[in-house]
């Protein structure tokens, strides 16, 4: 049970990392209290930006809800196991990609398909 103690209380240091990014874009891609600029050309440069911070929320969220579930493996004791052949995955790979829910080989097959 303690086994992954350490990459949990690493995965909750990257959540809270995250939340408080995708906090932080959401509050500054909301225009409430600014409306846009009537000039044409920085309407569409904010736009842009609001994209920008659209994608990297995005990026953000997803990798929250990879987090949440390796969390919940971790608190189900079923954490570090493959979910395409039920394998062990090796510590290495935990350590560099601690979400991971595949063995190299079967992220490997995935990433072929
Ligand atoms: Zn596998």
């Amino acid at each position: 049970m303690k086994k992954y103690e350490a990459i949990r209380q690493q995965l909750l240091t990257r959540r809270e990392e995250l939340n408080r990014r995708v906090n932080k874009l959401a509050n500054s891609a909301r225009h409430i209290d600014e409306p846009l600029t009537p000039d044409f050309s920085e309407q569409a440069v904010e736009r842009q930006n609001d994209e920008v911070l659209e994608a990297l929320g995005d990026a953000g969220r997803h990798e929250l809800v990879q987090i949440n579930r390796a969390l919940t493996h971790i608190e189900a004791g079923n954490y570090g196991i493959c979910d395409g052949c039920g394998k062990t995955i090796p510590a290495e790979r935990l350590e560099v990609l601690p979400y991971s829910d595949l063995c190299i080989s079967c992220a490997e097959k995935q990433a072929a398909d």
